[in-house]
Parts: C-alpha cells; sequence; structure tokens
C-alpha cells in the first residue's frame, strides 16, 4: 500500500470513530464527553477517541493512534479507557471495534450489580445466556480491564458497575448497534423487574436462540418450508 493510500485509509478510520462518537448521545448510549470508542487499524493498532474531548468539536487529527503495546501517536491523548480497548482487541481477534457509554438504563441496572439474565430471548444478541455485569473498579485501571475481559468471555457485551457498558463488533456500527440494543434491553428489564416476578427463559431454549443468530437476517438462511417463488408477483407479466 503507498503511503498516500495508508494515510487515506488512516483519515477514514478516524472520521469513522468521530462519527460512532457523535452517535452516542442520540443512540441515548452516553452523556456529555463520557463513553469512548476505538477501532482497529491492523494487527498492532487501533485508532480510539480522545480523552475528555466534545465530540461535536473534533477532527480526524484528534484521534490518537495506539498501539498493542501501549504506545500511542498524535495530538491528543488517548481515552483514559485505552487499557480496556487495547485488552479486548488484543483478547478478542473477531473485534473490529468497541464502544463504551453510560447509557441510563443499562447504567441504572449496573449500579446494582445486576446483569441481565435471558428475561428475552433477544439477550442471546450478545453471543450467550445473559449479560454480565463486571464488578466495580476505578474507572482507566487495569483492574477495570481486567474485569471487563472476564465479563465479556464468550459475549460481546457486557455491563460495568457502578459505571456503563461495553460492546464490540466486527466494525463499528455493528457495536453501536449491539450497544443501543443492550441499553433496550436493560430498559426493558428494569421496567419487568418493577412490575415484579419476571420469568427466564431456559437454558435449552438459549442455546436454540443463540444458534438462530449465526444466520438470523441472512438472506442465504436456509429453511425447509419457505419455497422463493421468484423476485416477480404471481400474475405479473
Ligand atoms: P474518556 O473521555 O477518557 O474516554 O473517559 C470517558 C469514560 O467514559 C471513562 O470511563
Ligand atoms: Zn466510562
Amino acid at each position: 500500500m503507498s503511503a498516500q493510500a495508508r494515510e487515506d485509509r488512516d483519515t477514514a478510520l478516524r472520521r469513522a470513530v468521530i462519527r460512532a462518537c457523535r452517535e452516542l448521545q442520540p443512540l441515548g448510549l452516553t452523556h456529555g464527553t463520557s463513553g469512548n470508542v476505538s477501532v482497529r487499524r491492523d494487527a498492532g493498532s487501533f485508532f480510539v477517541s480522545p480523552t475528555g474531548l466534545p465530540y461535536a468539536s473534533l477532527e480526524p487529527e484528534d484521534v490518537p493512534l495506539m498501539t498493542l503495546q501501549g504506545r500511542w501517536y498524535g495530538r491528543r491523548r488517548p481515552s483514559s479507557e485505552w487499557r480496556f480497548h487495547r485488552d479486548i482487541l488484543a483478547a478478542r481477534p473477531e473485534a473490529g471495534a468497541i464502544v463504551h457509554g453510560h447509557p441510563r438504563h443499562a447504567t441504572a441496572l449496573a449500579c446494582t450489580g445486576r446483569g441481565i439474565p435471558a428475561f428475552h430471548y433477544m439477550v442471546a444478541v450478545a453471543g450467550g445466556l445473559d449479560i454480565r455485569c463486571a464488578p466495580y473498579h476505578t474507572f482507566g485501571t487495569q483492574a477495570l480491564s481486567d474485569a471487563a475481559l472476564e465479563a465479556l468471555r464468550e459475549r460481546r457485551a457486557c455491563l460495568l458497575a457502578h459505571h456503563g457498558i461495553i460492546a464490540l463488533g466486527a466494525d463499528l456500527a455493528s457495536a453501536l448497534s449491539l450497544a443501543a440494543e443492550v441499553e433496550n434491553l436493560a430498559a426493558q428489564y428494569a421496567t419487568a423487574l418493577a412490575i415484579g416476578g419476571v420469568a427466564v427463559l431456559d437454558e435449552d431454549e438459549m442455546r436454540r436462540v443463540v444458534e438462530k443468530f449465526r444466520t438470523y437476517g441472512r438472506q442465504d438462511a436456509a429453511d425447509a418450508e419457505l419455497t422463493h417463488g421468484g423476485e416477480a408477483l404471481p400474475g405479473a407479466r
């Protein structure tokens, strides 16, 4: 790849980080400058949002590059949560992007130390039978990163006690949409808890749903009972 092509690709990734940061608030995923976003650049490095800057005024040059060794490059310091971004990207090769936020309902739930059990089948979008809540550790610490990584075992999202949520995805769009889904589930779960008597789906059913999600939404998904009659509607010439 030529130096110019690499620079263009880097600028596109930095712009993608800024766009994702600006979507946090409209998606209800954060408030003010809280939350942060990263995207993998290559096997050894990633772009991460800068610490403490208002998202509205960010320019591509404000988005620092970091290596998995913890070295950073650019004119702005990386997010205070660079450790969990680094550690997740290092441990989870399938993750291309990470979103962290303090959404209202998921954070409220995490302030009770609770994760989200299988009260609704959509909990399986995070990859398993529940969405765990990592124990509390001070923001920006290695202890928080270690706890988050453990809560994310075989999952694509987790809650952080007294803090917020983390979601990962193949790209920024899927990490953002999973984060929004976790927030929606937390709101539904909190409402169900308030009504009382919440029932939880059993493990066999959740395993079935996790399996179905592997092909959900794919146009090539197989269904023996569903026959395609062609694109033209019956009766049309
Ligand atoms: P940064 O502004 O440093 O990314 O921190 C925000 C945050 O949510 C810390 O957990
Ligand atoms: Zn945070």
